[in-house]
């Protein structure tokens, strides 16, 4: 289990590639891909995933004797992660160095980002057949091509006390020396897709931590890695549909958006009306009319999977009073009655249960009423839903840093609640 997230967490190096790799396990899994726009002839037993805008994704199992008006249970995680973004025109030459433009993709912790080896990945529009056939590409450089030098200590004697770093002016990733070519960027990516630079219209390219994940610790307790936010609850959510059979009834679905980071608020994101809309189109294509199919809605289920605030060890005054919870201590199970983490009374009590029902180890997360914390897409979802909704997620130190650090074991936590999560009746 440990080794297929240390897969994702290498290769899931933007949205779309993450996207990708569930789709890839799915379909090698047996399920089937469906077209968004297309016209669906669904079968009970069947399985089923389709992409939506290449950095969303939802998979989904008619279960054998799924009926009218019964519901879904859904388990929902982000792609993307906080980051560099590449602005349409990157490149950029001053004194002898030749760099790309970069803007800040949601809230990364941005001094994590310097010093490091950096590469790009995303996707990549090509001119095609027409305008409105555009090509697009998945790209991954792979290869450390990028850094954002820090300042030396001795030109900068205050560093240690905290240095407020300029989006702009600080963030701005080092490629080359500058030289002939005023695009050095834009002809490797060019050489990177074996195409003309002017057959290149525009690019979603995310700048990544290009060093691996690593086991860590005397026992390798820990790991160690960027982007455990969120692909640990992607992982989670796809080796729980998949490790089936399931449950007789309803639909058990998986799904994946991207834009968590800037808020869900996007066609792709979970505050849309995408995840609706799939859920209408499979009970249409079961000939069930418009009401049965907002009665399953409302029969439905929503588990927001995402990362939470382990106690860091140097600042435990940072956490709640009483709702702490620590690496490798168990699932976290979220609430706020603010509704930043969108939990209601009903389900959380069902996922509590299933947890003392199976044994599996969990803690009570709370913030700190002095602290406020970030939001998920589980309450900008609940408010389209319209259905029970509870928040969960392994811990996190450093939560945002382009390195963030897990417990090993509340991975399998997670998945093993997911699994039980589409298998209890
Ligand atoms: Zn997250």
């Amino acid at each position: 289990m440990i080794k297929g997230l240390l897969r994702y967490l290498e290769k899931g190096v933007s949205p779309f590639h993450t996207a990708e790799l569930a789709a890839e396990e799915l379909s090698r899994a047996g399920f089937q891909e469906l077209s968004l726009e297309g016209s669906w002839q669904l079968q009970k037993g069947g399985c089923y995933y389709v992409r939506a805008f290449g950095s969303s994704l939802f998979a989904f199992r008619v279960n054998r004797a799924f009926g009218y008006c019964q519901g879904f249970r859904i388990g929902a995680a982000h792609t993307d992660w906080p980051c560099l973004r590449l602005k349409t025109a990157p490149d950029w030459e001053k004194e002898g160095y030749a760099g790309i433009n970069a803007e800040v993709y949601g809230g990364p912790i941005l001094n994590t980002w310097l010093d490091r080896p950096l590469s790009a990945a995303g996707r990549v529009t090509l001119r095609g057949e027409g305008c409105f056939k555009p090509e697009t590409r998945l790209v991954d450089f792979g290869r450390p091509i990028f850094t954002i030098p820090n300042l030396a200590i001795h030109v900068n004697h205050d560093v240690n006390k905290g240095v407020e770093l300029n989006k702009q002016a600080d963030m701005a990733p080092l490629a080359a020396l500058s030289g002939d070519d005023k695009e050095p960027f834009m002809t490797a990516l060019a050489k990177e897709l074996h195409c003309r630079r002017e057959d290149i219209l525009f690019f979603e390219l995310s700048v990544y931590d290009w060093e691996k994940p690593a086991l860590l610790g005397l026992k390798e307790e820990f790991l160690s890695s960027p982007r455990l936010d969120n692909i640990t609850s992607v992982k989670a959510c796809v080796d729980g549909l998949l490790a089936g059979p399931g449950r007789d009834t309803g639909v058990d679905m998986i799904a994946l958006f991207d834009h968590e980071e800037i808020g869900s608020r996007t066609k792709q994101g979970a505050g849309s009306a995408l995840l609706t809309a799939v859920m209408e189109k499979i009970c249409l294509s079961f000939g069930y009319t418009e009401e049965d199919c907002l009665n399953s809605r409302l029969k439905s289920f929503f588990l927001s999977v995402d990362v939470g605030h382990g106690k860091h060890p140097s600042h435990p005054e940072k956490s709640d009073v009483t709702n702490q919870v620590r690496l490798n201590g168990g699932v976290a199970l979220k609430a706020e009655s603010n509704q930043k983490y969108a939990t209601d009374g009903e389900a959380f009590g069902a996922v509590r249960s299933l947890c003392d029902q199976y044994g599996i180890p969990y803690q009570l997360f709370a913030n700190r009423s002095d602290v406020g914390s970030g939001s998920t897409l589980g309450s900008i979802a609940s408010s389209f839903t319209v259905m029970p909704t509870a928040e969960v997620g392994v811990p996190l130190l450093a939560m945002h840093s382009a390195r963030e650090l897990m417990g090993v074991e509340d991975q399998k936590a997670l998945t093993e609640l997911l699994t039980r999560f589409w298998a209890e009746p």
